[in-house]
């Protein structure tokens, strides 16, 4: 394919331009494999990127899109040949890199891994890095032996894509989830996906106390702020609380209390740029700890001319879990 269609992010004098263009091969950065991409996704960070609302981009023009999933069509990188199908998930692609929203990429090889046997590419696109980073955010629980005889996880943001995932895992592997959401209308899509009880976001986005009656053995959160204080202060002792996500703010306005007087540990996840071993481990998990009725149940696709207002309605807080783009 000599010529194919990206969607580009161009900065002008007043913000930036979003629109499909036609490129070829010769356009694109450098790298050692050449992918002809089947799938791709919108995460937050390529929402933020598309819709101008936060400082993504760091090479202009860009191609967002963090994640994709395609088919080698040339490759000088050791591991990879010609019809290999491989999957990329962060590594600075759609920020630095061109990304995943373009019928064709080339990338750097040791940012690949095999697409996972047991995963078609749309499933692997529904997982994305929102799925991939809940399955890293599961595996930091597990390593401080929060198991599910422990009590129950708390997962906030439950509705939008990584705490959709981490519901779904966690229920699969026996935990009982509480999943905190602002929107009520998602109570049944929550509870599908394995939640046994909904709370309203409200309750956690408040200014936290110190510390308050422990309520779980441990929690995902990908909203940060002071909701991320509060599930901290309802942590029970020895518990560990995983952060993935900022949704409600970077800041973290706690106190030490939580950490000291009753050894809740915090825990931080970075996906960009977790090894290749780690990535291959957490797939591996994904493939036998998420329902592929569930991956569907959370996944709503678009193709490329619909990505700039998926990145809107996901930014406006109205996507439920994953979106899929096909670029075939
Ligand atoms: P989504 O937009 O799909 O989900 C975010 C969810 O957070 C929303 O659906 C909503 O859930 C909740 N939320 C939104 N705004 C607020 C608010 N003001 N206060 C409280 N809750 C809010 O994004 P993702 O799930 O893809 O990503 C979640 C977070 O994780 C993002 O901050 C993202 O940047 C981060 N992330 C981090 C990664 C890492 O490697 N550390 C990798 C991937 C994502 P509800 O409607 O249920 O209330």
């Amino acid at each position: 394919m000599d010529k194919f269609n990206a969607l580009q992010i161009s900065k002008t004098d007043d913000g930036q331009n979003v629109g499909i263009v036609e490129l070829g091969l010769d356009d694109l950065m450098e790298g050692d494999v050449m992918i002809r991409v089947s799938h791709s996704t919108v995460n937050y960070k390529d929402a933020l990127a598309i819709t101008g609302k936060g400082r993504i981009v760091r090479s202009w023009p860009m191609i967002p899109g963090a994640d994709l999933v395609g088919i080698v069509e040339s490759s000088s990188h050791a591991k990879y040949k010609t019809g290999d199908a491989v999957l990329l998930n962060g590594w600075g692609v759609g920020e630095g890199h061109f990304g995943g929203h373009s019928q064709m990429a080339r990338v750097n090889g040791d940012w690949l891994i095999p697409l996972p046997a047991g995963l078609t590419p749309a499933q692997a696109m529904a997982i994305g890095t929102a799925g991939y980073t809940s399955m890293l955010c599961v595996l930091e629980l597990e390593s401080r032996g929060i198991t599910p005889d422990k009590g129950d996880i708390v997962v906030t943001g439950a509705a939008g894509g990584v705490g959709s995932v981490a519901v779904a895992i966690l229920a699969k592997l026996g935990y009982r989830v509480i999943a905190s959401t602002g929107r009520a209308s998602e109570a049944d899509y929550l509870k599908n996906l394995g939640a046994a009880e909904i709370i309203d976001r409200n309750e956690l986005s408040k200014p936290a106390r110190p510390l308050a009656k422990p309520r779980w053995a441990g929690g995902i959160d990908c909203v940060g702020s002071h909701t991320l204080a509060n599930v901290l202060a309802m942590t029970n002792p020895r518990g560990t609380v995983v952060a993935c996500g900022l949704a409600q703010g970077m800041d973290l306005p706690s106190s030490v209390a939580p950490f000291i007087l009753r050894a809740v540990a915090l825990i931080g996840v970075d996906s960009v740029t977790e090894p290749y071993e780690r990535r291959v481990q957490a797939y591996e998990r994904l493939v036998t700890d998420l329902d592929a009725s569930k991956i569907e149940a959370m996944a709503t696709t678009v193709k490329l001319d619909a990505v700039e207002k998926a990145a809107h309605d996901l930014m406006d807080g109205n996507v439920r879990g994953r979106i899929v783009v096909e670029l075939d």
